[in-house]
């Protein structure tokens, strides 16, 4: 490697900021127990224990600057306690999106008080949750998460440890944002896993965010590339689903792919840095 370019990789290290929008991780106690579901229900691979600890030394070690961590609850009663522990994670560093549950009878008024709390969002996943995108239970969800100018990050496309039913295809996530044009809704894993056929006919090109996580790794170097460009840029965000995937391998892979640095400015850093000062 010629002088200047090991200059050039050692001036981004230092210079560009990374913010990460998609990461996972568990209360201390919880993170074993969790993890070990999580590895019984899908064969994936972990590269993180879970912990908030090592998600922190894992940003060090990458150079990230901040990270979104996603939670999920997987029934209405696990709302207090992830908000609880939502409050004391949060940091400069950690930005976390707690928990609502959309079969929760006061879904509207605990998406109301996760904003009053200064939440930025709330992660929602179909298949963890039970629900389909579009259905008309989600309406007045969408309406109280648009109201509080609260962001969505919602699980799209299959998922990797259910079986292919459409709960948050493409089609669905038109009909959303047809409906809530107001909503800062962020599509996840390029605008849906394992869902890209359909994501490149009917969602690349229009103004929706989408996460780029689990998603090269399917999809290739040379059709990912492809993807992005036809994105608008200032609607993609940097994120890797740690600990499904590993921080700074992420991060060189995209690197890797020689794109426009204009777009690398606002994958990586730009765009997630305006949303959640918003
Ligand atoms: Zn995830």
């Amino acid at each position: 490697m010629a002088q200047n370019e090991v200059a050039d990789i050692l001036k981004e290290q230092t210079m560009r900021k990374i913010i990460d929008f998609h990461t996972h991780a568990f209360p201390d106690a919880l993170a074993p127990k969790a993890m070990a579901q999580l590895h019984s229900e899908a064969d994936i691979v972990s590269y993180l224990d879970g912990r908030v600890s090592s998600l922190l030394a894992s940003m060090d070690k990458a150079g990230i600057e901040t990270s979104a961590l996603c939670c999920i609850a997987t029934r209405p009663s696990q709302f207090e306690q992830i908000l609880q522990w939502c409050k004391e994670i949060c940091s400069d560093r950690i930005v976390p999106f707690p928990s609502v549950h959309p079969a929760d009878p006061q879904a509207v008024e605990k998406i109301t008080q996760v904003a009053r709390e200064g939440f930025r969002g709330v992660k929602f996943h179909p298949y963890y949750q039970n629900f389909d995108l579009d259905s008309p239970e989600m309406d007045s969800i969408y309406e109280a998460l648009s109201a509080n100018n609260l962001i969505v990050v919602m699980h799209t496309g299959y998922d990797i440890a259910f079986e292919r039913i459409d709960r948050a295809g493409t089609k669905r996530i038109l009909d959303v944002i047809n409906r809530f044009p107001g909503l800062k809704l962020i599509t996840t894993h390029l605008g849906g896993w394992y869902d890209w056929d359909a994501v490149e006919k009917g969602l690349l090109g229009k103004p929706v965010y989408m996460d780029i996580s689990v998603s090269r790794e399917f999809l290739g170097d040379q059709r990912f590339r492809r993807m992005l460009l036809a994105h608008p840029s200032e609607y993609l965000l940097f994120g890797t689903d740690s600990p499904w995937a590993d921080q700074t391998e992420a991060i060189e892979a995209i690197r890797r792919l020689n794109l426009p640095e204009t777009l690398m400015d606002k994958l990586f850093y730009k765009n997630a840095k305006t949303l959640i000062d918003l």
